[in-house]
């Protein structure tokens, strides 16, 4: 019998939660219920039972109407299950006639539902391993580099070479699995051809934290968050050039806006980087 924290929620949101009109037209092109078809996943419906969960422990129209009621635990745990099976596309805001920014309030949900302990188990185990070994996998974050062993030539001051011009956030999944470890050798391999001033930060580099934002675990990830600015402020490199699209969002949106004041220095994607240089003419494609 737990009320909603409505502290997770800006403003706008709290007025985006009473603008939904119910047109439905988001349920058409929501990916996850026209697989499931479970009505607890569309937009439509979060919106609909949060909104009536704040009005039941708070009051208004449909209280006063129908008598104060507080959401129960089953009915949280209902809204979890649908809060937690969407992906995040965000496909819901770009049909929403009325333009509810969608993803930053599901985002908002999971916080809340964070908060009540009433999410899927797999984060703790997630948020146990970034907060004891800074990355997602388990493995000692030391070998953040592992993926340059197998270079011909390993780059010289690849970790932590002081007054670099770049620093190139690898992130955990180029890091840690294999599968990717082409990606940061390809992408080292063309920064040293094109003469770029690089580095890493080694074993420095934590987890961007997006794993844990998106889970709802926002104050997990700002230990991250707060950790990796200052690593990368310390060397004083200019730019913050990341592979993983994950970590280059998180970094460019998320970072300015959890820490409230600029990065201090520009991050980009490796494919700007890669546009320049040939733009440049510093590397030439194949013919
Ligand atoms: S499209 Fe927007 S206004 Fe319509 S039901 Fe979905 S969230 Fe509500
Ligand atoms: S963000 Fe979630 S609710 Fe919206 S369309 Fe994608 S899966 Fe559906």
């Amino acid at each position: 019998m737990r009320a909603p924290n409505l502290a997770h929620f800006t403003f706008r949101q709290m007025l985006e939660l009473e603008a939904c009109t119910r047109c439905g037209e988001c349920i058409r092109w929501c990916p996850t219920f026209n697989e499931a078809e479970r009505d607890e996943i569309t937009p439509l419906e979060k919106i609909s039972r949060f909104r009536s969960f704040v009005k039941g422990a708070y009051g208004g129209f449909i209280a006063r109407l129908f008598g104060h009621r507080p959401p129960q635990e089953e009915d949280w745990e209902r809204f979890s299950s649908g809060v937690y099976d969407c992906t995040l596309c965000g496909r819901c805001k770009v049909v929403c006639p009325v333009g509810i920014d969608t993803r930053p309030l599901w985002l908002a949900m999971r916080e809340q539902m964070v908060e009540l302990g009433k999410y899927p188990s797999a984060f703790d185990a997630l948020r146990h391993s970034v907060s004891e070994v800074h990355n997602i996998s388990g493995d000692p974050n030391e070998r953040r580099v592992g993926w340059a062993d197998n270079l011909e030539r390993k780059p010289e001051g690849l970790e932590r070479k002081e007054g670099a011009e770049f620093i190139y956030f690898v992130g955990c999944v180029s890091s840690f699995y294999p599968m990717a470890y082409g990606i940061p050798q390809s992408f080292v391999m063309l920064m040293e051809k094109a003469g770029v001033n690089f580095t890493t930060l080694g074993g420095e580099e934590w987890c961007c934290g997006f794993p844990l934002l998106i889970a709802g675990m926002s104050k997990a990830a700002e230990e991250c968050i707060r950790h990796n600015v200052e690593a990368v402020r310390r060397l004083g490199a200019r730019v913050l050039v990341t592979t993983c699209p994950s970590c280059y969002h998180t970094w460019k949106s998320d970072y300015p806006r959890i820490l409230g004041e600029p990065l201090g220095f520009e991050v980009m994607h490796s494919s700007q980087l890669l546009v320049k240089l040939l733009e440049e003419g510093s590397i030439e494609p194949r013919p």
